[in-house]
């Protein structure tokens, strides 16, 4: 979003009252000149909040708390400056007016149009979900139906080929909104047509509550289809910047109590959770957990808490979130989910108590994850220190806050029997090479850009690019791989943008035509990922028609393990399999046991 100009900033100030707006929230009493309440940010009996209508702000004699009608409605809210801004101007009917760069207004009117394409979409899978007897089933016997469907919005959208598309393209009649929205896409031989089909719908919301998404299950399991998608990335919809339920956050009870917010990785983990009265439980979009989605939780003034499933699977890909809670210096723990279950099904089976008894067992986020890497390496061997240091190297360098890097450096030293000073000479070694980085990139792109096939043969990314291109040819060499390596693999993984886009094309295309041919690729790519196609396109033919001998099953599990790796941060290094390392681990929590 744009900048709003100051001249509306302060006509929203002043068409909002602070009186009005904050009694809105609290309950004032007037005593004198002023109004007074109980504080809303710190805990206390005796009102010492007050709000002046004269100075136009509130003040807060506890916690000295104090601002203006617009500081209080993102405090209260949890909402940034210019939502904040937004939301007041709407109350009072201002018209913004942005500076330059700012959206401009026929932006700002597509949105609009989007978010009615939105609600007309939800209306119709609601609608289309009572006409569903195979979805109302599969609701039910997830204990998804009735109040709880109804309390999440949960529909239905029926495979069909363009129903909705050509309702929306009635009611609304502005083709450019409904594209911007998502539900609806055109191919490439220009025909319409509904983005989810057969497919259980789940509308994600923003913080102020608007649907700006879908996540859709599909019905079908023995489909060739792609389990979980999103909405593409839109106007509307950017998956790294959002979190499902992340609008029930700033009302949640558990959160005022806790001061945690608990990451889980699926929607219905989320719904389970909250149905049983864990009203803190967000989730990231069918992706990894993004820094930025750290950031957005901070804003609640909370830590957080990853809850894993115990399964492999789930602590492969908690590590990459475990990072990024580590590396946003998060006050972050830990929470496994015993037995092979997540969330979900350990709150169906045996109830909130067993699921209160997990998370009151939960880790220090950083301690988990030496453990995490004592279990990989064998530190008898001095060789596997050094690999171990520098893993460990490499997430504390990214560790912005000091103190916090400084308290890791000291645990890292005990758990890997070093001195503290070799292993803040690795994290110095791993901030230098991550600077390096920086600047490259920030030359690359002040200067000329070199020809990229060129930067990435000579650069140091070379033999990561070539190895994650030959991945990609393999993918296409196999797809029915794709939906399993969609789920193992976050586009934003890849060494380049080019082969982001290569991946979210092959795994898009898979998904809608069941197959993956090159040619109708391009249309979906852009020059660096045209590129990264061509490169790749090399590789199938050289790769030619595989390796006689080798049966797809096995070729087939050896790619999911190689992209597995690469999900984890061991790319191309090889090594010890992190599979292995997981069984040691699983095998290792069973050993320890859990005492509730
Ligand atoms: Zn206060």
């Amino acid at each position: 979003m744009g900048l709003i100009s100051r001249e509306s900033i302060e006509e929203v100030r002043r068409a909002n009252d602070v009186v009005a707006v904050i009694g809105q929230y609290l309950k004032l009493e007037k005593r004198g000149k002023d109004f007074w309440a109980c504080c809303p940010f710190h805990t206390e009996k005796t009102a010492s909040f007050s709000v002046s209508p004269g100075r136009e702000m509130f003040y807060c004699f506890g916690c000295k708390a104090h601002g203006s009608v617009i500081d209080f409605v993102m405090k209260f809210e949890k909402l940034s400056f210019p939502e904040a801004v937004e939301k007041l101007a709407l109350r009072a009917g201002v018209n913004l007016s942005y500076e330059s760069g700012g959206p401009s207004r026929h932006e700002r009117s597509l949105r609009d149009k989007a978010f009615e394409v939105m609600n007309l979409a939800q209306k119709y899978f609601l609608h289309e979900l009572k006409r569903a007897p195979a979805a109302q089933k599969y609701l039910h016997d997830r204990g998804l139906d009735g109040d709880v469907a109804e309390r999440w919005g949960i529909g239905y959208a029926p495979d069909e080929w363009s129903k909705l598309t050509d309702l929306l393209r009635d009611r609304v009649r502005d083709d450019e909104a409904i594209l911007a929205s998502g539900v609806s896409r055109v191919n490439d031989s220009g025909r319409w047509y509904d983005f989810y089909r057969g497919r259980v719908t789940f509308p994600i919301r923003d913080s102020q509550g608007r649907i700006v998404g879908f996540g859709a299950r599909l019905l079908d399991p023995n489909a060739k289809a792609q389990k979980y998608i999103n909405s593409p990335e839109g106007p509307l919809f950017s998956k790294s910047k959002l979190l499902y339920a992340l609008d029930r956050l700033a009302a949640s009870r558990r959160l005022k109590q806790d001061g945690r917010a608990l990451i889980m990785e699926g929607y219905t983990d989320v719904i389970a959770a909250h149905e049983a009265g864990f009203d803190n439980a967000v989730a990231p979009l069918g992706t990894a957990l993004t820094a930025e989605q750290v950031q957005l939780l901070r804003r609640y003034g909370s830590g957080v808490t990853l809850v894993l499933d115990g399964d492999a699977a789930g602590i492969s890909g908690a590590e990459r979130g475990l990072n990024i809670v580590l590396e946003a210096g998060a006050d972050a723990t830990v929470a496994v989910i015993p037995g092979g279950m997540d969330p979900f099904d350990l709150l169906r089976a045996q109830g909130a108590e067993a699921f209160e008894r997990e998370i009151k067992s939960q880790r220090d986020a950083f301690d988990f994850k030496l453990e995490m890497v004592r279990s990989r390496y064998n530190l008898a061997r001095p060789a596997e220190v050094t690999g171990a240091l520098e893993e460990l190297a490499a997430v504390l360098a990214r560790v912005e806050d000091e103190r916090l890097r400084s308290r890791y450096v000291s645990y890292a030293a005990t758990a890997l029997k070093l001195r503290e000073s070799q292993v803040t000479l690795a994290v110095n070694e791993a901030l230098a090479e991550l600077r390096r980085r920086d600047e490259r990139a920030q030359s690359r792109t002040a200067t000329d850009a070199p020809p990229r096939a060129k930067t990435a043969a000579a650069g140091p990314g070379g033999a990561r690019l070539i190895y994650e291109r030959r991945l990609m040819a393999r993918l296409m060499d196999l797809p029915q791989t794709l939906p399993a390596a969609g789920e193992l693999l976050e586009p934003g993984v890849l060494a380049n943008e080019g082969l982001r886009e290569l991946f979210v094309a092959l795994l898009n295309s898979f998904d809608e035509h069941g197959s993956v041919v090159p040619g109708a690729l391009y249309a979906h790519l852009g020059e660096a990922g045209r590129m990264e196609l061509e490169e790749t396109l090399k590789l199938t033919q050289a790769q030619g028609a595989g390796k006689p001998g080798v049966p797809q099953e096995a070729e087939r599990e050896s790619l999911l393990e190689e992209l597995r790796r690469l999900a984890v941060g061991h790319g191309e290094s090889g090594g010890r399999t992190s599979l292995e390392a997981l069984r040691k681990r699983k095998s290792a929590g069973k050993r320890a046991g859990r005492r509730p």
